[in-house]
């Protein structure tokens, strides 16, 4: 359908749900709306309602100087990758008046609200100056805060969250530090920590947990573990900050970095100050709770983006995303419900890709860790495709991570790790995800092949191979973190890949027999009970397959060595 046609059936539709009175509760009629932040959330609520409703008297109060501002690209700015800091701030009040008629007030922060009168208090952050403002709908966009941990010393950390805070980290960083401590492994410290290697700086690196990117699992992270490393990053995991001084970070463990400046990046909690003035309820992960329209428990009072809990898409459950797609996303849902339109709920997958160095890592749904916790059954299958032919010049192989349903085949998850066509790949799955296409149905995908982008079976198809395989029986497998248990129960692994690539490295006591050789040295394998093991699991399926139609109890071991040599059972 041609895009004239399309906004003709929405402004349809939308006539239509103005007059249909079983419609949803929406805000009678909206003539004053009020966004409360101008960034991701609030401003495609404010834009997306203009576009419905061109009368409405739409406000918008940012407490920044800037509005409608790319936070994601404020790392590539500090490190010069962004060379052009206008080219961050994407519109400004004069644009967003001129274009769509909207009252942007920045500098202007919301200090109160009066949810009986319909009033929001305002506060003009230079002057002082005080103004009620009246509403009929008001949109809650104030997005999230940096968490700072209670260590003495912590105000001398800088966060990275606003053009403010970015213009001050320059300032810093522009004084040339020959070393800065970031505090805190997550997607935005390890962007800081590269931009700030990109400028040739010292960085130390530290993070509490054993592995940085938590959405990630451990097997799926030590590449990135060695990635920083190679860039020069002094890693500091299991690492506690423990206190902050102007010229040092000491660790829980006594250890003491001295380091020029700190950055705090330990992740972010909703900024519910607001909310909680005025009493909204607060879920139980901190946010606001929202419906499925993003009503907050006052139906007039709408919250969307950091600030609000979401719905999570495999449980129901309530989440946080602090997240740029879904804040955008439900700033339309919230539009849209204002203007009387019933929009289709969003809940949240959750995926997101973060760029270390040269490498791409990626996720979407639930992660193992999760699952574990969660006690909810699933297959995990680990595969090391090429992005594209491997006999087109430039391959790179990248570790893809499927994580399934045992009794459904509904995926529940995907991680990828790699320097090309990770993000592909993650977006097909988060794509087939969303359209409830299940693991082995992966195979069936028609996906674009040339040798330059692909292979004719894509990593996607072979992670839907690999699915069915296991769904069908024909493949049982084993995992890295089972090694140590098989070993000790005495069940002889074998690995089938050739003399030489086992002498370059090996799971330690295994036994060397080359997929070749299976036929003529079965007599070196007892009966019964074996694991099979190649570089990615592709022999190890072929040797496995022979095995069992020789009476053998055989189990391949998922993703071969390279997943194993990845994990913490290496260590
Ligand atoms: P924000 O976009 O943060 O906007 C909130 C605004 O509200 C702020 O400008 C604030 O000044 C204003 N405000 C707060 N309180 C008040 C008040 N009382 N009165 C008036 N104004 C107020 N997400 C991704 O998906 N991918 C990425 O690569 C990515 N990178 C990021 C990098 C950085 C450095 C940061 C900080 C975030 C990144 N994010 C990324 C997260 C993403 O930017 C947020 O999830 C998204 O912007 C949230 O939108 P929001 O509207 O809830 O809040």
């Amino acid at each position: 359908m041609g895009r004239e046609l399309l906004d003709l059936r929405e402004e349809l539709l939308f006539g239509l749900r103005l007059l249909d009175d079983d419609f949803d509760d929406p805000v009678a009629v909206a003539e004053q709306v009020e966004m409360v932040g101008g960034v991701a959330g609030g401003m495609s609520a404010a834009t997306r309602l203009r576009r419905l409703d061109p009368t409405a008297a739409i406000i918008v109060l940012e407490r920044s100087k800037y509005v409608s501002y790319a936070n994601c690209g404020l790392p590539y700015y500090v490190g010069g990758v962004i060379a052009d800091q206008a080219s961050l701030l994407l519109q400004t009040p004069a644009s967003l008046d001129a274009r769509f008629d909207l009252d942007v007030r920045v500098g202007t922060e919301a200090v109160a609200i009066d949810p009986i009168a319909q009033t929001v208090t305002a506060r003009n952050v230079a002057s002082g100056e005080l103004t009620t403002l009246s509403y009929d709908a008001l949109v809650l966009s104030p997005g999230a805060e940096t968490i700072k941990p209670p260590i003495p010393g912590i105000d001398l950390a800088m966060p990275l969250r606003t053009v403010e805070d970015m213009d001050a980290l320059i300032e810093r960083v522009g004084r040339k530090p020959k070393h800065v401590t970031v505090i805190g492994g997550g997607f935005i410290g390890v962007e800081v920590v590269e931009n700030l290697r990109h400028l040739d700086i010292e960085v130390t690196l530290v993070e509490a947990a054993p592995q940085v990117l938590a959405p990630i699992d451990p097997e799926m992270v030590g590449q990135v573990h060695k990635v920083l490393v190679a860039n020069g990053v002094d890693l500091r995991l299991n690492a506690q900050a423990a206190a902050i001084e102007h010229d040092a970070v000491v660790l829980a463990s006594g250890d003491r970095i001295e380091t020029e400046l700190t950055v705090v990046a330990i992740g972010v909690r909703p900024d519910t100050t607001l909310a909680k003035q005025i009493g909204l309820e607060i879920g139980p992960r901190g946010g606001i709770s929202v419906d499925e329209f993003n009503r907050t428990s006052v139906k007039t009072i709408y919250a969307i983006g950091d600030v609000a809990e979401k719905r999570d898409a495999l449980d129901g459950s309530a989440v946080l995303v602090p997240l740029a797609n879904i804040a955008n996303r439900h700033g339309r849902v919230v539009a849209d419900h204002i203007a009387g339109i019933t929009p289709r709920p969003v809940p949240a997958q959750v995926t997101a890709i973060v760029k270390v160095f040269h490498m791409a890592v990626a996720s979407t749904g639930w992660n193992e860790k999760r699952l574990k916790a969660a006690g909810r059954p699933y297959i995990a299958i680990h595969t090391h495709p090429g992005q594209h032919a491997g006999y087109y010049p430039g391959q790179d192989l990248m570790m893809l991570k499927l994580l399934v349903d045992p009794e459904t085949q509904q995926i529940l998850g995907a991680q990828g790790v790699g320097v090309d066509g990770v993000d592909k790949r993650i977006d097909v799955i988060a794509t087939a995800m969303k359209g409830g296409i299940t693991a082995p149905e992966l195979m069936d995908l028609e996906l674009a092949y040339a040798p330059p982008f692909s292979s004719a079976k894509d990593p996607v198809n072979m992670l839907g191979y690999i699915a069915d395989n296991i769904a069908t029986g024909q493949t049982k497998i084993v995992h890295w973190d089972d090694v140590t248990e098989l070993q000790a129960a005495g069940t002889p692994i074998i690995d089938v890949r050739t003399a030489f690539e086992h002498k370059r490295g090996s799971i330690p006591n295994t036994l060397n027999i080359p997929v070749d050789e299976l036929r003529a040295r079965i007599g070196e394998i007892p009966k019964g009970k074996v694991v099979v093991y190649c570089a990615v699991g592709q022999r190890g399926h072929t040797a496995a397959m022979f095995l069992n139609r020789l009476d053998y109890d055989a189990y391949n071991l998922d993703g071969g060595y390279k997943t194993w040599s990845n994990s913490p059972a290496r260590a």
